[in-house]
C-alpha cells in the first residue's frame, strides 16, 4: 500500500508540472491580472449581477442529487462568480450536532482537515441566523469573533465573508469566501447575488442531506477519495480543468507508462445510451489517433456486458487476460491485434463512469499483480478527476444551448485580451442577436423559441474552431471570442454563421421554420484594448446591422 501512496504524490506533482501550456501559464496570467489590475477589467469584474447565471445555476442544482456533487457544483459556481480566492462549505450534521466543513476550493483540503464548530449562544449566532452575508474580518483584516474562530480553528478556512444558508428558517449551512483574487472588496450586489445562489443551493442541499444521512458510509469514502484527488485543482488550473480531453490524455499516458503497455484507450460511459464510448487512445497509427482524440472519428460503441470492457462495467471489477487466443471472449480477428489486455473500471461512489483498457505489455511480457495494483490506484484518482472536471463543465455550461455561460465568457475574454496584448497577437469578438425573436415567440410559442435557440447554438458551435469560445451572452444573444483571429477572418466567420442560420430549416408542428441573425464584429486592438471597449464596439456594430435591415454582419467602425 506504501507503493500506492508514493504513486499518488508523484502523479499529483507531475499533473501540474507536466502541462506545457496549461496550469502554469494560466497561473502566470492570473497573477498578471492582479498585478496590473487594469481599472476597466476590475470594473467589468464587478458587474457580476447576472440573473442569467443565477437561473442556470439553479437548474444545475436541481438536476444533481448527490450532496457531494451538489456541494462541488455550488462551490465551483461561487468560485466562478465571486472571484474569491477560496471558498468553503459547512453543513450542519444532525448526528454530530456540528457544522462541518465538507468541501473547499482554493484551499488545501489536508490543511483544512475536519474543521467543524458547534451551535452556541451569542452575537455570532444571532448574526448567522439573520440570514445575511457578513464580514468575518474587520477592515484591518482581524477576525471579528476571535474567540469563536480560535476555539474551533476556523482561521484555517481563511475566510473574509460568511454567507448563512437558510431553509425554512433553519440554518442548514454556511458558505465562506476568502479575499477576492484581485484584492478588491466585495460589493453589496455581488454578495446579494451569492446569497441568492446560496438560497437556491440550500434548498437542494437540505433535501440531499436527508438522503445523505442514509448514505453516510459511501460519503465518507467519497471524501477520502477526494482528498487523494491531487490531479485536479480548480483553483490552480481553471482552463486546464475545463479541458476534459487534456485530462483524459494525461491520465491515459500515465496509465500506459506505469504498466508499460503498447496500446491504451480510455472509454467513458454515455449515461443516456448506456454505452462505452472511446474518448482517447494511444498506440494506434498517428493519423487515426489524432482523429479519435480530436473527436473527428468515433469508434464502435460497446454495450454494457459486451466484451471485456462491457463486462468490467457490469461487474465493476477489473479483468486481466494474458492470452487472448485462449479466451472465448475474443473473436479470432481481434486476437491478431490483442495478445493481452488489462481493463480497469473508473469508479466514482461505486458507480462505473468508464474504463481504462491497456493492451499488449511491451517487450512481449505479461501483465501482473503489480500492474493491477498500480493501475487500480491511478484509476481511483483518475475517476474522481474526470468526475470533477465534468461537474465543473456543468457549472460553466448553459443547460439549454450547451454554450458557455455569460460569466465564463467574461472571464475568458479578460484572459484572452491579456494574452493578445502580451504576445501582440490578434483577437476578435462577435456578438449576434436573433432577428425579431419576440415576434417569433409570440407567433410560435416560447417552447418553439427554445428549439430555435438550441439549433442556432448548434450552428454556432459547429462553425467555429475548438479554440474559439462561443457563449450564450444573453437570452437570444450569442457571443464568440476568436483568439488569434484578425478582423477580416472574424468577419468571414460571422458571415458564414449568418448564412448557415439563414439556410437552416427548423422543424416545428407548423412545418419548417426559418430565422435570421444579425452580427457585430470587433477586433483587438483597433476597436479597443480592453474587454469593455471590445464588447461595446461589437454591440454598436450589431446595432447598426439591425438598423440596416437585419440578417447581416457589420464591423465596428
Ligand atoms: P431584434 O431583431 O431587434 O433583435 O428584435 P427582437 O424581437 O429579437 O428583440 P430583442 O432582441 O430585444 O428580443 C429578445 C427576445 O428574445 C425577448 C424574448 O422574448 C426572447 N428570448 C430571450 N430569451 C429567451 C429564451 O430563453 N427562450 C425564448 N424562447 N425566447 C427568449
Ligand atoms: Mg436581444
Ligand atoms: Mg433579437
Amino acid at each position: 500500500m506504501a507503493e500506492g501512496k508514493r504513486l499518488i504524490i508523484s502523479i499529483g506533482q507531475e499533473a501540474l508540472a507536466g502541462l506545457p501550456d496549461g496550469a502554469y501559464k494560466i497561473l502566470d496570467e492570473q497573477a498578471l491580472v492582479s498585478q496590473h489590475e487594469p481599472k476597466t477589467i476590475a470594473n467589468l469584474e464587478k458587474k457580476v449581477f447576472d440573473f442569467f447565471t443565477l437561473s442556470q445555476v439553479g437548474k444545475s442544482f436541481l438536476s444533481i442529487q448527490k450532496i457531494d456533487d451538489l456541494s462541488y457544483v455550488f462551490l465551483s459556481s461561487v468560485y466562478e462568480t465571486s472571484d474569491a480566492a477560496n471558498c468553503a462549505l459547512f453543513l450542519y450534521d444532525e448526528e454530530d450536532m456540528h457544522f462541518k466543513c465538507i468541501k473547499t476550493i482554493g484551499l488545501d483540503p489536508l490543511a483544512v482537515g475536519e474543521v467543524k464548530f458547534k451551535k452556541e449562544e451569542g452575537l455570532f449566532w444571532q448574526i448567522l441566523n439573520s440570514g445575511e452575508p457578513f464580514p468575518i474580518t474587520d477592515s484591518f483584516g482581524n477576525y471579528r469573533f476571535e474567540s469563536v474562530i480560535k476555539k474551533w480553528g476556523l482561521d484555517k478556512v481563511e475566510s473574509q465573508i460568511w454567507v448563512p444558508l437558510i431553509v425554512k428558517n433553519m440554518l442548514v449551512g454556511i458558505l465562506t469566501m476568502g479575499k477576492k483574487r484581485d484584492g478588491s472588496t466585495y460589493k453589496e450586489t455581488e454578495l446579494s447575488f451569492i446569497l441568492q445562489m446560496g438560497n437556491q443551493a440550500a434548498v437542494a442541499l437540505e433535501s440531499s442531506i436527508l438522503d445523505a444521512q442514509k448514505e453516510r458510509a459511501s460519503r465518507e469514502l467519497a471524501k477520502k477519495m477526494e482528498n487523494l484527488s491531487v490531479l485536479y485543482s480548480v483553483s490552480k488550473a481553471l482552463n486546464f480543468a475545463a479541458d476534459l480531453k487534456k485530462i483524459l490524455l494525461f491520465i491515459l499516458d500515465k496509465a500506459r507508462d506505469i504498466v508499460g503497455a503498447q496500446k491504451a484507450s480510455l472509454m467513458l460511459l454515455d449515461e443516456k445510451s448506456k454505452e462505452l464510448v472511446v474518448n482517447v487512445v494511444r498506440g494506434v497509427p498517428p493519423d487515426v489517433e489524432n482523429k479519435i482524440n480530436n473527436g473527428e472519428m468515433e469508434c464502435t460503441r460497446i454495450k454494457i456486458g459486451e466484451g471485456v470492457a462491457g463486462e468490467v462495467v457490469m461487474t465493476k471489477k477489473h479483468v486481466l487476460v494474458n492470452e487472448t487466443s485462449k479466451d472465448e471472449r475474443f473473436k479470432k480477428t481481434e486476437t491478431s491485434f490483442v495478445d493481452s489486455i488489462l481493463c480497469m473500471p473508473l469508479l466514482v461512489n461505486e458507480e462505473v463512469i468508464g474504463v481504462i483498457n491497456l493492451t499488449n505489455k511491451q517487450k512481449g511480457g505479461k501483465f501482473n499483480e503489480d500492474d493491477i495494483e498500480l493501475l487500480s490506484t491511478l484509476a481511483g484518482q483518475a475517476a474522481i478527476t474526470i468526475h470533477n472536471a465534468r461537474l465543473y463543465h456543468l457549472a460553466i455550461t448553459d443547460g439549454l444551448t450547451q454554450l458557455k455561460i455569460h460569466r465564463y465568457f467574461q472571464q475568458r475574454l479578460e484572459e484572452e485580451v491579456i494574452r493578445a496584448e502580451r504576445y501582440k497577437h490578434p483577437l476578435s469578438l462577435i456578438i449576434s442577436d436573433i432577428d425579431h425573436f419576440k415576434k417569433f415567440n409570440d407567433t410560435y410559442g416560447h417552447q418553439q423559441g427554445d428549439i430555435v435557440l438550441i439549433e442556432v447554438a448548434k450552428i454556432c458551435r459547429l462553425n467555429v474552431r475548438s479554440v474559439d469560445i462561443p457563449a450564450r451572452y444573453g437570452g437570444e444573444e450569442f457571443a464568440f471570442i476568436l483568439p488569434e483571429t484578425d478582423l477580416a477572418i472574424a468577419k468571414s466567420v460571422a458571415e458564414r454563421i449568418r448564412q448557415k442560420v439563414e439556410a437552416e430549416e427548423i422543424p416545428s408542428k407548423s412545418g419548417k421554420l426559418k430565422v435570421t441573425i444579425s452580427l457585430g464584429v470587433s477586433a483587438y486592438p483597433q476597436h479597443g484594448t480592453d474587454p469593455k471597449a471590445l464588447i461595446e464596439a461589437a454591440d454598436k456594430a450589431l446595432y447598426r446591422a439591425k438598423e440596416a435591415g437585419r440578417n447581416r454582419v457589420e464591423v465596428a467602425s
